[in-house]
């Protein structure tokens, strides 16, 4: 079997000559313990943020849509379809009641019927980063119809399913987003009310012709200038989830973008400002998942997916992710 280790820490974007790949041995079956094999592997923004809390020679840290082939567990057979934190490798044994040595980690859980659907769902609108839209989005926004609701980071996995979702609910949704082809997409397919492009749009004066009032909650994927702008743009006691801020993930502390200080708007606005992580919520990933798939199949909760084919592909599907090249979630199929 086959697993991609880190070969040194990122200097800012991560480079193919960063991962390796080490052919292992797998021992026998321990009681306790499954056997499973890759379908599907995922790259996600948190493989670059938490990357400083590994070592050269770690495995890359990853959740999977994986195959049991052997189980000396009683909850899981041969032929059962899980999702797992199982790192980037073909096969790995694992006991599902033990210590996971990976960094973000959940029990492995059998996905639902999926009724035909792609499988690799499992690991974006239907798994980790579908239940982020899914609690941050409903837990902390606290949406209303008519509400003013802004989104960075708009086209990507977690992005692209709070704003179906907040204009599901009846919000006026603002996109931001890095690419014109991804406004399109916004605006064209996820019917969103306005989308920007915030690598060449004067972003303060676009939202503040669709938002004059101020917005009532935003969804932050991004941080960063982008942030700033909008956080000064929000009504009092306005709501921010903050839940992630991919602008600055390959940036080192001396190249750390200089952005307005925020904490005037947080004060004169009364901001309610609160970061999560999602495996807050993850004794109640069943509840999203099952709500997600019946969106899907009601027809108005949409995906995307950018697909890339072969475990070698990793490195490349990441660093392509990292610089905008998906709308939707990137993912690998071996
Ligand atoms: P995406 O599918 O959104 O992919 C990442 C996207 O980030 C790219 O497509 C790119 O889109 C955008 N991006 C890259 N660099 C920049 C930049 N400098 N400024 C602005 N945008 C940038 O990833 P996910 O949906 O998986 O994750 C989105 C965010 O949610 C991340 O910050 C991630 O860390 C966070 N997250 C947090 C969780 C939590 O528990 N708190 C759980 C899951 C995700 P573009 O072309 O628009 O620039």
């Amino acid at each position: 079997t086959k697993k991609f280790v880190l070969v040194q820490h990122f200097g800012g974007l991560p480079k193919p000559s960063d991962f390796k790949i080490v052919e292992e041995t797998l021992p026998a079956l321990k009681n306790g313990e499954i056997l499973t094999e890759a379908i599907y592997i995922s790259v996600d923004p948190y493989i670059r943020a938490y990357s400083v809390r590994m070592s050269p020679g770690d495995t890359i840290t990853a959740f999977q849509v994986a195959k049991v082939l052997e189980s000396k567990h009683p909850d899981y057979k041969p032929d059962d379809v899980i999702v797992g934190s199982f790192g980037w490798r073909t096969r790995v044994i694992t006991a599902p009641d033990g210590q996971s040595k990976e960094i973000v980690s959940a029990k492995p859980y059998k996905l639902p019927d999926l009724g035909g659907l792609p499988l690799s769902l499992g690991l974006g609108i239907l798994g980790m980063p579908g239940c982020t839209a899914y609690f941050g989005f409903l837990e902390l926004c606290d949406p209303k119809p008519g509400h003013i609701v802004v989104v960075s980071g708009a086209a990507g996995a977690v992005g692209s399913h709070v704003a179906q979702i907040a204009k599901h609910i009846g919000c006026i949704v603002i996109g931001i987003t890095g690419s014109d082809e991804k406004v399109k997409y916004l605006l064209d397919e996820l019917k969103l009310d306005a989308a920007f492009n915030y690598k060449k749009s004067d972003l303060a004066t676009s939202i503040a012709s669709i938002a004059p009032k101020g917005i009532d909650s935003y969804f932050d994927n991004v941080g960063g200038e982008i942030s700033s702008i909008v956080m000064y743009q929000m009504k009092q006691l306005g709501r921010v989830a903050v839940c992630g801020s991919i602008s600055s993930y390959n940036a080192d502390a001396r190249s750390l973008p200089k952005v307005p200080i925020l904490q005037p708007a947080i004060v004169m606005k009364e901001l309610i400002v609160q970061g999560f992580i999602v495996l807050r919520w993850a004794n109640r990933f069943d509840e999203s998942i099952i709500q997600n798939l019946k969106w899907i199949k009601e027809g108005w909760l949409k995906y995307r997916e950018k697909v890339f084919n072969g475990f070698e592909s990793l490195p490349e599907c990441f660093i392509d992710m990292l610089q905008g090249g998906n709308i939707g979630k990137a993912v690998v199929k071996l």
